[in-house]
């Protein structure tokens, strides 16, 4: 079905429907500029449109002859198009009735509306895009926070001399060297050993493989967000300091409501780095949980969804307050947290206390003598929620736990895998892993050739050569309409 409706003529509005601006109807296919003939005329009579110019006139329904909207149309010859097809655009203004009838008037011409992401999957089909940078126009379009567009655009450029262009060509060299060594075993052909091969497939194969996907988790940061959440006893400043940080950025307004009685979350783009801060309302702990202790199974729940919260935290800000003594109840955050944890700890309050930087200095020890790597492993911020004070360091401090103190990733975007693109490359891996024990082991090159065979398989499938039909509807059908 896939190649039967690729052939077909698609339309859909390709601008979100409201009234004010500009609202744009997208038609591409053999029939589009047939369409726009019959649908438009243009202020000044032409014999024929040209490619890529703008022409101002009406749209009209050829039937009744009424007219339906002022209109700017362009019509993109094929292949110079975003699908490679011919493409008409038609700009009149936006608003429902006005885009709905100019759409119906595409379809009553023979074109049909076109499915999610139906464009950019021409464009893939046709190959004007892979399916890494297709997936990255998803990402752009959906695109929230700078960093988020910048990763996707760098993914979008970057087609001719992308990291995985470089390994699909070692890969394609290295089967062509085996095949050689297997088709002519006895010649004296220039070919690499098989101490060559299995180097190049380490170095050249297995190590970016590795690194992209390790590359993975920091790009999921980049596109989903950090997650940052409290922890500490009641009372001493949670709240306070996660509504500071909110104020600090653009709140992003987010489909999912994270509110319940429990928990809270809000979603703020920092300087570029969308944060997801989750308030915790305090955990108690879950034993306590029962009719005679007053803490009923709502809150229970509340107490599941910040633990788990707590465990997939990219950041912990465990607050204290500076005010009052360190109780057993301060540290109880400890206890939920994975060993490795990072975590950063916040003095907060210091407005209320006579020598802040005395008395934080001396609680510093305490949590050093506390916990042993904490005095080089572990930074600590002291902040007021109350006057700003260090506040500016807390979101200094926040980027640095978070990205690394370069921020590596942040600064050289190259290729970074998406989670079904990491299950490919993870594939892949296993696949060369497979391929260089064979070479080691000495075993026969035919089965080592199928090895490296499955390893490009499962590493085209990152781009998109080799997957299945069913597999690109479902990807592209993640698209919006339109697009
Ligand atoms: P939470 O229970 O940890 O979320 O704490 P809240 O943010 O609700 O704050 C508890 C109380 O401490 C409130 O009355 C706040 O106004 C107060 N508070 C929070 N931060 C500061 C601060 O930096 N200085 C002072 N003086 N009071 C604060
Ligand atoms: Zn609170």
């Amino acid at each position: 079905s896939l190649l039967e409706r690729e052939k077909d003529t698609i339309c859909a509005i390709a601008t979100p429907v409201g009234p004010g601006g500009i609202g744009i109807v997208r038609i591409s296919g053999a029939d589009a500029s047939k369409i726009l003939k019959n649908v438009f005329k243009p202020k000044r009579n032409i014999t024929d449109f040209e490619s890529h110019r703008l022409y101002y006139g009406h749209v009209q329904d050829p039937h009744s002859h009424e007219i339906i909207d002022e209109c700017m149309a362009v019509l993109m010859r094929a292949p110079h198009s975003y699908t490679r097809e011919d493409v008409v655009e038609l700009q009149s203004h936006s608003g429902h009735a006005v885009l709905k009838r100019i759409l119906d008037l595409a379809i009553a011409q023979g074109a049909r509306l076109a499915e999610p992401g139906e464009f950019t999957k021409r464009a893939f089909i046709n190959g004007r895009i892979d399916l890494a940078q297709a997936e990255a126009l998803m990402d752009l379009i959906n695109a929230q926070t700078e960093e988020e567009r910048r990763l996707a655009v760098s993914t979008l450029m970057g087609k001719e001399d992308s990291e995985t262009e470089r390994i699909r060509n070692v890969l394609l060299e290295l089967l062509a060297h085996l095949e050689v060594a297997i088709d002519f075993p006895d010649e004296d052909v220039e070919i690499l050993d098989e101490g060559h091969l299995a180097s190049r497939l380490e170095n050249d194969v297995l190590t970016p493989i590795r690194q992209l996907i390790q590359s993975y988790e920091q790009g999921r940061i980049l596109r989903e967000g950090a997650l940052v959440v409290f922890g500490g006893r009641p009372n001493v400043g949670k709240s306070s300091i996660f509504n500071a940080i909110l104020g600090m950025g653009r709140v992003i307004v987010s489909p999912i409501p994270g509110t319940t009685r429990d928990i809270i979350e809000e979603a703020v783009d920092i300087e570029g780095l969308r944060i997801v801060l989750v308030d915790t309302a305090g955990i108690r702990a879950k034993e306590k949980v029962g009719e005679d202790t007053g803490v009923d199974i709502v809150e229970a729940q509340g107490i599941e969804l910040s633990l788990s919260r707590l465990k997939d935290a990219n950041l912990v800000l465990v607050v204290f307050d500076l005010s009052e003594d360190l109780k057993d109840e301060d540290f109880e955050v400890f206890s939920y947290l994975p060993e490795d944890a990072p975590f950063l700890v916040v003095f907060n309050k210091a407005d209320l206390v006579d020598d802040p930087e005395g008395r934080f200095k001396k609680m510093e020890e305490v949590l050093a003598s506390m916990f042993p790597s904490y005095a080089n492993k572990r930074g600590s911020i002291l902040v007021s929620a109350q006057t700003g004070l260090g506040l500016k360091e807390l979101k200094k401090a926040l980027f640095k736990a978070i990205i690394g103190e370069e921020g590596s990733t942040l600064k050289r975007h190259g290729f970074i895998p998406n989670l079904r693109q990491k299950e490919c490359l993870e594939r892949a891996f296993a696949f060369a892993e497979r391929a260089k024990e064979g070479l080691d082991k000495g075993r026969p090159l035919e089965v080592v050739a199928m090895d490296v065979r499955d390893v490009l398989r499962a590493f085209e499938e990152v781009t998109g050569r080799g997957i299945e039909g069913d597999l690109l509807d479902k990807i592209f059908s993640n698209f919006c309409l339109g697009k």
